[in-house]
């Protein structure tokens, strides 16, 4: 199948993508991105009647801000959800106040825009494992970022979309970089999602932030040696006065280790994930 990368322009260009895929069955879309620019932006040069799936990779809302959107533009569409998720698309409240407490009220306003719901009938809770999926796709369990997280992987082009089951890997940068932000962050569940996608042998795993990796199992290894060393890291500072500022810092510091011009361009992801982090630590200690 073809599968077409699509800036949604959440969070600033080239930063938060959806995929269009070609299935026999029809268009599906991949994800949404957030925002009130993001449905014209996915859908220029399409006709809405055309799609016929929406599937999210999970439900934070960069990733499935506009489903409500664009499910209501694309009138013949079905969306596709992971089975912990899929309530949460019907009644967004929880989904709302979460990313709420993230990003502080007046900012999530102002990012996100209205969040729609969607009507039950049309959302489908997706069965995981090779030929039980949809419109050609398998989808698999892959939690650690979250718990609601799938990928969708396309046996024929090799491809997995894998929304923040594959780290962060803004295009201009050759590395990646585990997406530990709140509430889910797991990193054992991350670290075997990773090799489970690695064991699929893709050709390019396309992630929601951003673009196609192309070297799989380089980027596999490094990510699970990147959490082993964000844990053992944050374990450190969780006595720390600011714990969650001096993880911030710490996270940035090894950002600058693989690349030290992408600080700036993973900044507010470092922040993100010590929130993250810190959540994780505090859940751990009971
Ligand atoms: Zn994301």
């Amino acid at each position: 199948m073809k599968i077409t990368t699509l800036d949604t322009g959440f969070g600033g260009e080239r930063t938060t993508a959806a995929y269009l895929v070609e299935s026999a069955d029809g268009l599906v879309l991949c994800d949404t991105g957030a925002g009130p620019k993001a449905p014209d932006r996915i859908l220029v040069g399409l006709d809405a009647r055309d799609i016929v799936g929406i599937v999210l990779t999970h439900i934070h809302l960069d990733h499935a801000g506009c489903a409500g959107e664009l499910m209501r533009r694309c009138p013949n569409a079905t969306l596709y959800v992971h089975p912990r998720g899929a309530r949460h698309m019907v009644d967004p409240s929880k989904l709302i106040a979460g990313a709420r407490e993230v990003w502080g009220a007046l900012r999530f306003d102002a990012l996100y825009g209205e969040i729609l719901p969607v009507e039950a009938s049309r959302v489908r809770e997706v069965a995981f494992g090779a030929g039980a999926g949809a419109f050609g796709l398998d989808f698999y369990d892959a939690p650690g970022h979250a718990k609601h997280h799938l990928v969708a992987h396309d046996s024929e082009s090799r491809s997995v979309i894998a929304g923040d089951a594959f780290g962060l890997a803004y295009s201009e940068f050759e590395f990646s970089f585990p997406t530990t932000s709140p509430v889910q962050f797991d990193p054992a569940a991350m670290t075997s999602t990773y090799e489970m996608i690695a064991s699929l042998k893709p050709s390019q795993v396309f992630v929601g932030h951003f673009g196609a990796v192309l070297d799989v199992a380089e980027r596999s290894e490094s990510l699970i040696d990147l959490v082993l060393r964000i844990v053992a890291m944050a374990v450190n500072h969780h006595a720390d006065a600011d714990c969650e500022q001096a993880i911030a810092e710490s996270l940035k510091d090894l950002v600058r280790e693989l690349n030290s011009a992408a600080v700036e361009r993973y900044k507010v992801d470092c922040e993100i994930n010590a929130q993250g982090i810190v959540h994780w630590l505090n859940s751990q200690a009971g």
